[in-house]
């Protein structure tokens, strides 16, 4: 009997091995407050969706703009390599797992630059939500964001502004000179956002 559960234990977790191609390891959460939790629900999200057949499909499927000359397989596959390019000082990431570091931004503090961006949209129409980090590894969000989206438990939301930023942490830019919003909603990291924001959608309706 007892080999029969062993076995059994074996067979299941060597079963969620397969499947589970990629984790998510956050490394800090700072300025969220009260809304942390809320946010491990969009890293949970961000997780299942990166391990999904539907996001490989989706990439695989992707037409985009600031491909840095990729295949959409090579694209997949950077993804899931999961290299960062920019951690935080003295840190240390692994590959194959997504290392987070978040915060949201001191608007009021150190960050107050930002404000403005945070606050409204520009004149050419876009809205800051937050941003990588400007290379310090750190990924930061406009505070309005994350309370709008927390009000409304928009967790997808969140996990799609994770993904967005997370492509900035891999080497990908949404930058073009005199660039429009809607250029710029055609590239990688844009899309892979909207992505990822659109299955936690689906797969939260479905499976919920
Ligand atoms: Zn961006």
């Amino acid at each position: 009997m007892n080999k029969i559960i062993l076995f059994l234990g074996f067979l299941l977790s060597s079963q969620l091995c397969l499947s589970q191609k990629i984790t998510i390891k956050v490394h800090s959460i700072t300025g969220y407050g009260k809304h942390t939790e809320f946010a491990q629900k969009a890293f949970k999200a961000f997780e299942l969706v990166l391990n999904s057949e539907e996001f490989k499909e989706g990439i695989k499927a992707m037409k985009a703009e600031k491909i840095k000359g990729y295949t959409p397989e090579q694209l997949y596959g950077i993804i899931m390599k999961a290299h960062e390019k920019n951690i935080p000082k003295d840190s240390i990431a692994t590959d194959g797992i997504v290392d987070l570091w978040v915060r949201t931004l001191e608007i009021n503090g150190r960050d107050s630059r930002w404000k403005d961006n945070c606050e409204k949209p520009s004149i050419f129409g876009n809205q800051t939500i937050g941003i990588d980090g400007a290379g310090d590894g750190f990924m930061a969000i406009c505070p309005t964001a994350l309370e709008h989206w927390a009000s409304t438990n928009d967790f997808a939301a969140l996990a799609g502004h994770y993904a967005h930023e997370y492509m900035h942490v891999l080497g990908f830019d949404h930058y073009r000179l005199l660039s429009s919003q809607s250029w710029r909603e055609k590239t990688f990291v844009y899309k892979v956002g909207y992505l990822v924001k659109d299955l936690v959608r689906k797969m939260n309706s479905t499976n919920l």
